[in-house]
């Protein structure tokens, strides 16, 4: 279908954008890399009157370290993410799940603003965000607030982000020593979302005890979780496999697994126990590698 007329702006700074932003209201919409957007457009699920596209904000498109800290620009694209050295050598989780979304055409356009913004119960990054406890920076005219992962997620399709508000960057910790993360991820066939997918982080201490595990999960619940049953029964073990599989049960502790076309509350289910131990016993093998 052919999506409703609207108006076009093309702002080169983030001031301009957000003078936009506030100036149009509720009548606007960000457009990022559009992989999102623009179908529910065409659909007409969404029908704004006015476009504000963030693709001119170089400002917005950066892959950096400060200090301990990684700081990527909401622009930012998937293929950028994955390819980056810096992430590949310093956190590799983010770099892993971009990896896996969609296709080479979704990779090149799609942003990490866009996506995370967009909160599908499906896509790839929530889990690793959540799994890096990153921290979202929220921007409007009103001011600049910094926003937990854990809290930027809300419902399905729904975020923290406030009318006037832009996410303009994230940024998380760089991995330490003896720290090994994984995301792995089951994919519906034809769109290539996730039917379940889990980022896990795992923290050794100096004599090779479990200090502390992340584990992120996607797909199964309507927005995406910490699943903080198996962080805990994990916490200063020695890990093998028994215990990893035994904590891994708990990996969709507490939430009403989502039943679609695609599958099952019952196989999510399933699948979140099998990705979980999958991924954790991954990560603990590269967190032994990484002295
Ligand atoms: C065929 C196909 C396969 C896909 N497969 C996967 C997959 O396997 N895994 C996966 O995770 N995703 C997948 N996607 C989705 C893809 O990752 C999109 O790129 C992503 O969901 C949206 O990012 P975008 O940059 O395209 O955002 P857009 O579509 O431009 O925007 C999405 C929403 O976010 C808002 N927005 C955008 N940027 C900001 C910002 N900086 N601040 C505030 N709001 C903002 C927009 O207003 C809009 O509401 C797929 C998409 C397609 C078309």
């Amino acid at each position: 279908m052919i999506p409703r007329g609207f108006d076009y702006f093309s702002p080169q700074t983030l001031e301009e954008a957000l003078a936009l932003v506030a100036e149009h209201g509720a009548e606007a919409k960000l457009l990022a890399g559009g992989h999102s957007l623009l179908p529910m457009m065409k659909l007409r699920l969404a029908a704004p009157g006015v476009l504000i596209d963030l693709g001119r904000i170089s400002d917005l498109r950066a892959i950096r370290e400060e200090g301990e800290q990684i700081v990527i620009g909401a622009m930012t694209t998937h293929a950028e993410i994955e390819k980056s050295g810096l992430l590949r050598r310093r956190a590799p989780l983010l770099a892993e799940a971009a990896a896996e979304i969609g296709d080479v055409q979704v990779r090149n356009r799609g942003t990490l603003g866009g996506a995370l913004a967009h909160a599908d119960p499906a896509a790839d990054y929530p889990a690793a965000v959540l799994a890096l406890d990153a921290e979202l920076t929220l921007v409007s005219q009103r001011g600049t607030r910094t926003v937990a992962a854990q809290d930027f997620f809300v419902d399905l399709l729904t975020t923290a982000l406030e009318p006037g508000e832009i996410l303009t960057e994230i940024r998380f910790a760089a991995d330490g020593p003896r720290t090994g993360s994984a995301y792995l991820k089951l994919h519906q066939p034809a769109s290539g979302f996730a039917i379940v997918g889990v980022a896990t982080r795992v923290q050794l201490d100096s004599k090779g005890k479990c200090e502390a595990t992340a584990v992120g999960v996607t797909g199964v619940a309507p927005k995406a979780y910490r699943a903080t049953q198996v962080e805990r029964a994990l916490k200063g073990k020695a890990l093998n496999e028994r215990i990893i599989a035994q904590a891994a049960g708990k990996a969709a502790a507490g939430v009403e697994p989502l039943s679609d076309l695609h599958a099952s509350a019952r196989y999510r289910k399933a699948m979140a126990e099998v990705f979980t131990r999958r991924a954790l016993a991954l990560a603990l093998e590269r967190a032994r590698r990484r002295q």
